[in-house]
């Protein structure tokens, strides 16, 4: 069986740029003193929020909720203006009715969030700027920076708006991985969001968790597990949209389906999507900004 807690994957987060564990460990040390403990699943039948943007990772999560911790959960998606969006909606919409089927009296359906990030009114200046620092090292990891910040602090308003229906909520899951380069997919950034959480709402029960990262629970893995246990769990994963792009089909070759495709390859599990493009041999950056416009127009 896949184990979803005490699993170590194999990136050491020692070894992670966009770690700071000195930071972690003063959190850790804060939160523990707070409320006696870091962060802990919630029990068996409490109501939470799970960001679902129609990613692997977001749907295999949200199932992991449901099946493993028997969790009811409220998924949110955010159009924020993406430029795939219409390929991520279709993905909501398909994992909408399957975990409904799978999960009547646990799933419940998906609200859609309008939250343009980031702001239209720069978003080009802001494309601009990041071409500008690319080449200085581990400015790619910034990505756009306020952009995940503002997805979860939604999330986690829309858990709190839900006490308005007598649904109490006070955990939100993300879905990010070790593999995960940004600064805002990190470790470190989920426990100082959850800091944020509990001092904006004056309430230190809050808990913002990425179950894969979590290293309260002894973890720290990367897609292989999720594709595995959602093999495992005979969830259509491969449905669910990864590719950035505006095909119709994945395109395989941005980064998000290489690490896509490096997934099911660690995973052991046979790769069932079909892809625009074959794999590259090296890993694509982002910042060949001329091979990627060329694949817009094209
Ligand atoms: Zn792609």
């Amino acid at each position: 069986m896949t184990k979803i807690l005490n699993n170590i994957g194999i990136i050491d987060i020692k070894t992670k740029v966009n770690e700071d564990m000195e930071l972690l460990s003063v959190l850790d040390i804060y939160f523990e003193k707070k409320r006696g403990y870091i962060v802990k699943m919630p029990e068996k039948g409490s109501s939470v929020v799970a960001c679902l943007s129609g990613g692997q990772d977001s749907v295999t999560n949200i199932g992991i909720l449901m099946e493993e911790f028997g969790l009811h959960v409220y998924p949110f998606f955010i159009s924020r203006g993406q430029s795939n969006y219409k390929y991520e909606k279709a993905s909501a919409d398909f994992f909408d009715e399957f975990y409904k089927k799978r999960y009547p009296k646990l799933y419940n359906d998906y609200l859609e969030i309008n939250v343009p990030t980031p702001g239209t009114e720069y978003k080009d200046l802001l494309r601009e700027a990041k071409k500008k620092v690319d080449s200085i090292l581990l400015r790619h990891n910034i990505s756009y920076p306020a952009r995940n910040p503002i997805i979860f602090l939604t999330g986690m308003e829309y858990g709190y708006s839900l006490m308005a229906k007598d649904v109490k909520i006070n955990t939100i899951f993300a879905s990010h991985l070790s593999s995960d380069s940004s600064y805002h997919c990190s470790q470190t950034w989920t426990r100082l969001m959850n800091l944020l959480m509990c001092q904006i709402l004056n309430d230190y029960s809050w808990q913002f968790i990425s179950i894969p990262i979590e290293t309260a629970f002894g973890n720290y893995y990367d897609k292989d597990v999720f594709i595995k246990w959602a093999y495992d769990h005979d969830i259509p994963i491969h449905k669910a949209r990864t590719c950035v792009k505006k095909f119709d089909l994945e395109c395989g070759d941005c980064p998000t389906c290489w690490d896509r495709r490096r997934g099911y390859k660690e995973a052991g599990v046979k790769d069932p999507t079909q892809y625009k493009f074959p794999m590259s041999e090296k890993y694509p950056t982002y910042y060949d900004h001329e091979k990627e416009e060329k694949a817009e127009q094209s």
